[in-house]
């Protein structure tokens, strides 16, 4: 099935439609990338009676290659080559974990580039991806002081001034880039800053919201505060990452705007990851007294009518994304809630349109697992099959490669 217009069959699953909650049998036949009418044409046929088809998770906030934190400093010496080939088995075995998509918000040398077109010609199976290519901060920004600054690899672009950041967001559309990923706040990480300081001038973040939005091209921005993602919303931006501090004004804003949330809750909720991954202390007290600050944002902004979309944030992205999911389940949210944000809300913000059903048209990025996630989710963890783009990319979590 190497050939990326080759159709497919799928027989016997029942749809689980994320938006009703309810699950009715659905043949599915798919061709070009997309869900197409069956029009009974000769096609491989995958049996999958008993089981239950849904569109796949994404993982809309991934660093696909990053080794941050990086206590070994296994990274130091690391090539872009040698990085690429880990990003590339990172999103494989997401793959077969159920994670058809992957939005990738700052990454080297346009890997996640490299990634999105290989994995979309069909030459070797793998999620959906979307890349911001490299991040974009001013000097002293968010990600200075990230563990350690390797000695092969440029992760992001510093600019200072609207011109620099024009110029910046120009170069990443040139490069071929699906998003712009900006640093407009301090974050966990690094000890000069905090999680809700604003690092860029309203002139900058203007610029840059303008050269993007003139071209199409949407853009993400790691915001912890309410002062900095109101602006960045009334600017015409598309998603706010992490939002730790968010409070109910801004919650209101993003709603009115159709601006996102994606809420990576893990990065404060998740102190077990942080304790063994090794994170320094100071990182790792901020991440602690942000937990309810942060729980309380999310919730401020689930109220306000935000659309959510899930990231991790966090490598590895299969188990992450879904420990992400348990970790939202943990603060009181309904499965049902999760799954959408988590599947149909990754598309969504990705631009796959905001349908749960896969009806003529729909990209073609469909999981199919034994039993009902709105029972257990984590039966979504192991699927059956995984397709993307169309295509069988994983059966009971090995990877399918393409017939030669
Ligand atoms: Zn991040």
């Amino acid at each position: 099935m190497s050939n990326p217009s080759a159709p497919l069959r799928i027989g016997g699953a029942a749809w689980l439609d994320a938006d009703a909650g309810v699950a009715e049998r659905r043949d599915l036949f798919m061709v070009d990338g997309v869900i197409a009418p069956d029009d009974g044409r000769e096609a491989p046929t995958l049996d999958a009676s008993g089981l239950t088809a849904l569109f796949g998770l994404w993982d809309c906030h991934a660093h696909v290659g990053s080794l941050m934190y990086d206590p070994g400093a296994s990274g130091y010496f690391e090539s872009a080559s040698q990085r690429t080939i880990r990003a590339g088995e990172n999103m494989r075995e997401a793959a077969t974990m159920g994670v058809t998509g992957i939005r990738c918000l700052d990454e080297t040398d346009d890997l996640d580039l490299s990634w999105a077109r290989a994995y979309e010609s069909g030459s070797t199976p793998g999620p959906r991806v979307r890349g911001a290519g490299r991040a974009l901060r001013a000097t002293g920004g968010h990600g200075t002081a990230f563990p350690r600054t390797y000695t092969r690899l440029d992760v992001m672009m510093i600019c200072d001034g609207p011109d620099a950041m024009a110029r910046a967001v120009r170069t990443q559309i040139e490069r071929g880039a699906h998003w712009i990923k900006i640093m407009l706040t301090g974050g966990l990480y690094s000890p000069h800053e905090t999680a809700d300081g604003a690092q860029l001038t309203h002139a900058e973040l203007a610029s840059a919201l303008e050269v993007a939005n003139m071209r199409g091209i949407p853009v993400a921005a790691h915001c912890g505060g309410t002062r900095p993602a109101i602006d960045f919303s009334n600017l015409g931006g598309r998603s706010v990452e992490h939002g730790y501090m968010l409070g109910e004004e801004a919650a209101d804003v993003l709603a009115r705007n159709g601006t996102w949330l994606v809420p990576t809750i893990g990065v404060t909720h998740d102190q077990e990851y942080i304790a063994a991954e090794g994170w320094p202390v100071h990182a790792a007290e901020r991440s602690r007294e942000l937990m309810p600050i942060h729980a309380a944002a999310l919730r401020a902004c689930i109220d306000a009518g935000v659309p959510i979309a899930l990231g991790a944030d966090l490598n590895p992205i299969g188990p992450r994304l879904h420990r992400e999911m348990e970790m939202l389940e943990s603060l009181g949210l309904s499965r049902r809630w999760i799954l959408h944000a988590a599947s149909v809300g990754g598309r969504a913000l990705n631009g796959f349109g905001p349908g749960s059903l896969p009806e003529p048209g729909a990209a073609a990025d469909v999981i199919l697992v034994d039993g009902d996630p709105l029972e257990r989710l984590d039966v979504l963890r192991r699927p059956r099959f995984v397709v993307t783009h169309g295509r069988l990319v994983a059966a009971d979590g090995q990877i399918c490669w393409p017939e030669r």
